[in-house]
Protein backbone atom coordinates (compact mmCIF):
# COMPACT_ATOMS: atom_id res chain seq x y z
CA UNK A 1 0.00 0.00 0.00
CA UNK A 2 1.24 3.53 -1.14
CA UNK A 3 0.28 6.74 0.74
CA UNK A 4 0.89 10.13 -0.34
CA UNK A 5 0.73 13.02 2.12
CA UNK A 6 1.49 16.79 2.59
CA UNK A 7 4.37 16.49 5.94
CA UNK A 8 2.14 17.99 9.06
CA UNK A 9 6.29 19.80 9.89
CA UNK A 10 7.38 20.83 6.17
CA UNK A 11 4.37 20.39 4.27
CA UNK A 12 6.31 18.88 1.28
CA UNK A 13 4.00 16.48 -0.13
CA UNK A 14 5.90 13.02 0.19
CA UNK A 15 5.35 9.28 -1.47
CA UNK A 16 5.90 6.00 0.26
CA UNK A 17 4.88 2.67 -0.40
CA UNK A 18 4.54 -0.44 1.43
CA UNK A 19 3.31 1.41 4.65
CA UNK A 20 1.70 -1.93 6.33
CA UNK A 21 5.33 -3.54 6.51
CA UNK A 22 6.46 -0.03 8.13
CA UNK A 23 6.82 1.56 11.41
CA UNK A 24 7.59 5.24 10.69
CA UNK A 25 6.64 7.72 7.78
CA UNK A 26 9.86 9.33 7.29
CA UNK A 27 9.37 12.72 5.35
CA UNK A 28 12.02 12.64 2.42
CA UNK A 29 12.49 16.54 2.43
CA UNK A 30 12.63 17.33 6.17
CA UNK A 31 12.90 14.12 7.92
CA UNK A 32 10.52 14.26 9.94
CA UNK A 33 9.37 11.07 11.36
CA UNK A 34 5.50 10.30 11.48
CA UNK A 35 4.94 6.62 14.26
CA UNK A 36 2.57 4.42 12.17
CA UNK A 37 -0.17 3.90 15.12
CA UNK A 38 -0.35 -0.22 15.79
CA UNK A 39 -3.97 0.09 15.57
CA UNK A 40 -3.59 1.30 12.12
CA UNK A 41 -3.85 -1.66 10.04
CA UNK A 42 -6.46 -5.12 10.19
CA UNK A 43 -5.07 -8.15 9.40
CA UNK A 44 -1.39 -7.22 9.39
CA UNK A 45 -0.21 -10.94 10.04
CA UNK A 46 -2.53 -12.47 8.49
CA UNK A 47 -1.35 -13.80 4.64
CA UNK A 48 -3.99 -14.85 2.57
CA UNK A 49 -5.10 -11.37 2.49
CA UNK A 50 -3.41 -8.13 1.89
CA UNK A 51 -3.53 -5.76 5.24
CA UNK A 52 -6.98 -3.34 5.51
CA UNK A 53 -6.31 0.03 6.34
CA UNK A 54 -8.40 1.30 9.48
CA UNK A 55 -7.41 4.66 9.98
CA UNK A 56 -5.67 7.83 8.75
CA UNK A 57 -1.33 7.37 9.21
CA UNK A 58 -0.72 11.07 9.31
CA UNK A 59 -3.32 12.56 11.64
CA UNK A 60 -5.78 11.34 14.42
CA UNK A 61 -9.15 11.13 11.67
CA UNK A 62 -10.80 7.60 11.82
CA UNK A 63 -12.75 8.93 8.78
CA UNK A 64 -11.53 8.09 5.16
CA UNK A 65 -13.20 8.17 2.06
CA UNK A 66 -13.09 5.98 -1.46
CA UNK A 67 -12.26 7.95 -4.34
CA UNK A 68 -10.79 7.22 -7.63
CA UNK A 69 -7.01 7.29 -7.88
CA UNK A 70 -7.37 9.39 -11.14
CA UNK A 71 -4.79 12.15 -11.13
CA UNK A 72 -7.20 15.72 -11.14
CA UNK A 73 -4.50 17.65 -13.28
CA UNK A 74 -4.53 14.55 -15.99
CA UNK A 75 -8.48 14.64 -16.17
CA UNK A 76 -8.25 18.79 -16.29
CA UNK A 77 -5.71 18.85 -18.86
CA UNK A 78 -7.70 16.23 -21.43
CA UNK A 79 -10.73 18.76 -20.98
CA UNK A 80 -9.01 21.61 -21.71
CA UNK A 81 -6.97 20.72 -24.72
CA UNK A 82 -10.67 19.06 -25.99
CA UNK A 83 -11.92 22.35 -25.09
CA UNK A 84 -9.16 23.86 -27.41
CA UNK A 85 -9.13 21.21 -30.14
CA UNK A 86 -12.83 22.16 -30.55
CA UNK A 87 -12.51 25.70 -30.78
CA UNK A 88 -10.16 25.23 -33.78
CA UNK A 89 -12.34 23.35 -35.67
CA UNK A 90 -15.88 25.43 -34.60
CA UNK A 91 -13.51 28.27 -36.29
CA UNK A 92 -13.04 26.10 -39.04
CA UNK A 93 -16.65 25.62 -39.92
CA UNK A 94 -16.37 22.25 -38.95
CA UNK A 95 -18.90 21.12 -37.20
CA UNK A 96 -19.01 17.59 -37.54
CA UNK A 97 -15.55 17.28 -36.46
CA UNK A 98 -15.66 19.60 -33.41
CA UNK A 99 -18.63 17.86 -31.76
CA UNK A 100 -16.44 14.80 -32.46
CA UNK A 101 -13.72 16.41 -30.35
CA UNK A 102 -15.92 16.91 -27.52
CA UNK A 103 -17.87 13.35 -27.84
CA UNK A 104 -14.56 12.23 -27.69
CA UNK A 105 -12.87 13.98 -25.03
CA UNK A 106 -15.70 13.60 -22.75
CA UNK A 107 -15.80 9.67 -23.50
CA UNK A 108 -11.98 8.96 -22.97
CA UNK A 109 -12.65 10.96 -19.66
CA UNK A 110 -15.18 8.72 -18.42
CA UNK A 111 -13.44 5.65 -19.78
CA UNK A 112 -10.32 6.56 -18.03
CA UNK A 113 -12.33 7.76 -14.65
CA UNK A 114 -13.23 3.74 -15.12
CA UNK A 115 -10.07 1.95 -15.32
CA UNK A 116 -8.68 3.57 -12.94
CA UNK A 117 -8.03 1.76 -9.63
CA UNK A 118 -9.80 2.91 -5.76
CA UNK A 119 -7.74 4.96 -3.41
CA UNK A 120 -8.95 6.09 -0.27
CA UNK A 121 -8.52 10.03 1.24
CA UNK A 122 -8.40 11.26 4.47
CA UNK A 123 -11.27 14.22 5.02
CA UNK A 124 -8.96 15.73 7.86
CA UNK A 125 -5.70 16.11 6.16
CA UNK A 126 -5.68 14.66 2.82
CA UNK A 127 -3.74 11.76 2.71
CA UNK A 128 -4.13 9.70 0.02
CA UNK A 129 -3.85 6.01 0.03
CA UNK A 130 -4.13 3.27 -3.00
CA UNK A 131 -2.93 -0.07 -3.98
CA UNK A 132 -3.88 -3.35 -2.23
CA UNK A 133 -5.80 -3.44 0.47
CA UNK A 134 -7.67 0.13 0.39
CA UNK A 135 -10.82 -1.16 -0.87
CA UNK A 136 -10.85 -4.59 0.50
CA UNK A 137 -14.18 -5.84 2.53
CA UNK A 138 -13.67 -4.22 5.42
CA UNK A 139 -14.30 -7.62 7.28
CA UNK A 140 -16.08 -8.04 10.85
CA UNK A 141 -17.15 -4.97 12.49
CA UNK A 142 -17.05 -7.20 15.95
CA UNK A 143 -13.45 -7.84 15.75
CA UNK A 144 -12.87 -3.58 14.45
CA UNK A 145 -12.82 -3.94 10.76
CA UNK A 146 -13.67 -0.52 9.21
CA UNK A 147 -15.04 0.01 5.74
CA UNK A 148 -15.27 2.99 4.10
CA UNK A 149 -17.68 4.44 2.17
CA UNK A 150 -17.81 7.31 -0.58
CA UNK A 151 -17.48 10.88 -0.06
CA UNK A 152 -19.64 12.29 2.41
CA UNK A 153 -20.13 16.26 2.35
CA UNK A 154 -21.20 16.50 5.76
CA UNK A 155 -18.07 14.52 7.23
CA UNK A 156 -15.63 16.90 5.02
CA UNK A 157 -17.97 19.96 6.49
CA UNK A 158 -17.00 18.92 9.97
CA UNK A 159 -13.31 18.43 9.32
CA UNK A 160 -12.78 21.25 7.15
CA UNK A 161 -14.57 23.17 10.41
CA UNK A 162 -12.01 21.11 12.72
CA UNK A 163 -9.11 21.91 10.77
CA UNK A 164 -10.20 25.82 10.14
CA UNK A 165 -10.66 25.88 14.43
CA UNK A 166 -7.24 24.27 14.68
CA UNK A 167 -5.15 26.83 12.48
CA UNK A 168 -6.84 29.65 14.08
CA UNK A 169 -5.79 28.41 18.00
CA UNK A 170 -1.98 28.14 16.65
CA UNK A 171 -2.07 30.73 14.51
CA UNK A 172 -3.66 33.49 17.04
CA UNK A 173 -3.74 32.28 20.69
CA UNK A 174 -4.78 35.73 21.97
CA UNK A 175 -8.45 35.08 20.52
CA UNK A 176 -9.25 31.44 21.11
CA UNK A 177 -12.31 31.02 19.22
CA UNK A 178 -15.94 30.49 20.08
ZN1 LIG B 1 8.69 17.22 6.02
ZN1 LIG C 1 -5.48 12.35 7.83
Amino acid sequence: MRITYACPACEATTSIDGIETRQTLDCAACAAVLPIPADAFADRSADTRPPRLQRCLVCPSLELFVRKDFPQRLGLAIVVAGLAASCVAWANRELVITFGILFGTALLDVTLFFLMPDCLSCYRCGARYSGAGVTAPGGDPASGGREFGGFDLETHEKHRQLVARTKQLTSDPTHPPR
